[in-house]
């Protein structure tokens, strides 16, 4: 063994000073409530969904409490009911099958590519069989599809898509922000995606009745007419009264640590994309590495970066990571039988009826994974690399043949998966 990377994959940057003035002074005033405004005052989450309505270039916007909340409160106002099947990538994380049958509906998988996307053919197949009318759609990883044929698809099968941007936020397809595909699209911003807000989440879509039944499905009771990036007060008619309340709201002071935030987004992405970028050339260097490739197409957020060790065996694969996480580089790997620390593993989901995604199955099989925070230098990201690429060539060299299953020594990896955070 020779160097050792010290700094931790879990270190968000500190929240801006200007958040941090502005949050301060909401506690001062003490109308953290989002509806708790004094007269004239518009509140700080009124103005954050508007700045991020126009961020996207949506007409509506509604911030909750989190983006599985968005992701429930979504489906509940596009009209899903219990017993619906609906549609999502069997790739992505738990809180997207939890979002769809905690509305006691019924989450159908469907497959994905190699290069980590949704699968068109399976996407039209089950559409079919399951005669779902909507699809929740992951950007998981962000990693995007093509949008204009997933359109095409969704559009000849009758499917209403959902957008889970919760690794796309700042990114987007052909130039189109990531969001402005679907019918409506969810944001996280939650602390280890690209803005940090703790907990939070951000509903956008220009359809003005959706977006009604969202803003009261939120927990609006009547004080719809409180929002600044919603529909006029007619398209509340029915909602106000027939849409079921189930609290999620986002309040001010959450919305008082995103604005200043929201305003440097597009910096943060170039940075995470410039570490990418490093970690990638670092990591072309190995036979042994298969970067996950990206469409030229796609506007991507570097926040996180994968790659293949084809040909590696799990236990092979389990050394590799064990081994470098002895030299402070954390990976997931995500075809580990058992979960540890997050469940982006379909199979792990046991709320979900039994279904088999072999396609999944081997792309997931010898797939790592990599967070890249901010508080990561360019030079730290060309030395995780360099790690990598040794441990790789160096369990390549020892025989990492498939098949090769031997248990070994395991301890490493007890401590790889203690380093690894819950949240993808
Ligand atoms: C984190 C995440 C979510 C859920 O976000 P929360 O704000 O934690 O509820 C949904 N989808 C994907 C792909 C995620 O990574």
């Amino acid at each position: 063994m020779t160097e050792k990377f010290e700094r931790s994959f879990t270190q968000q940057e500190p929240i801006p000073e200007e958040a941090i003035a502005r949050a301060v002074e909401v506690m001062r005033h003490g109308r953290l409530h989002r509806y708790n405004a004094a007269d004239g005052e518009v509140t700080e989450t009124e103005l954050l969904e508007r700045e991020f309505a126009d961020f996207i270039g949506a007409r509506y916007c509604l911030a909750v409490a989190s983006c599985g909340c968005a992701i429930s409160c979504a489906l509940r106002a596009a009209g899903v009911r219990p017993g619906d099947p609906v549609l999502m990538n069997a790739f992505t994380l738990a809180p997207v099958p939890g979002a769809i049958a905690g509305i006691g509906a019924r989450p159908v998988l469907v497959e994905t590519t190699r290069e980590l996307v949704i699968d068109f053919v399976d996407l039209e197949a089950k559409a079919g069989i399951s005669g779902a009318g909507f699809l929740v759609l992951s950007h998981m990883r962000g990693h995007i599809c093509d949008m204009d044929q997933l359109v095409d698809v969704c559009g000849r099968a009758g499917v209403t898509v959902i957008e889970d941007c919760a690794h796309t936020m700042g990114g987007g397809w052909n130039g189109v922000p990531s969001g402005r595909h679907g019918m409506a699209a969810c944001y996280s911003t939650q602390t280890y995606k690209h803005m940090n807000s703790g907990e939070g989440g951000l509903i956008v879509s220009d359809d003005p009745d959706f977006m009604a039944a969202a803003i009261v499905n939120s927990g609006s009771y009547m004080n719809f007419g409180r929002h600044i990036a919603a529909p006029p007060a007619d398209a509340f008619r029915d909602a106000s009264r027939n849409v079921p309340n189930c609290s999620g709201r986002m309040d001010n002071l959450r919305a008082a640590l995103l604005r200043p935030q929201l305003r440097r987004l597009g910096a943060q992405c170039r940075a995470w994309n410039e570490r990418y970028a490093a970690v990638e050339d670092g990591l072309r260097r190995s036979t042994a590495i298969r970067i996950v490739e990206r469409s030229a197409k796609e506007q991507f957020v570097g926040s996180s970066i994968q790659f293949e060790l084809p040909g590696f065996g799990p236990s092979a694969i389990e050394d590799m990571v064990s081994r470098c996480a002895e030299r402070g580089v954390v990976l997931k790997w995500f075809g580990r039988d058992e979960p540890v620390g997050f469940t982006s593993r379909y199979d792990s989901w046991r709320f979900v009826e039994p279904q088999s995604c072999p396609k999944t199955d081997r792309a997931l099989a010898c797939l790592l994974d990599m967070r890249l925070p901010l508080t990561f230098s360019i030079p730290d990201c060309a030395a995780i690399a360099a790690i990598i690429v040794e441990e790789a060539d160096r369990t390549g060299a020892d025989g990492a043949a498939p098949g090769n299953d031997s248990a070994g020594d395991r301890s490493g990896f007890e401590v790889a998966g203690k380093a690894e955070e819950m949240h993808v």
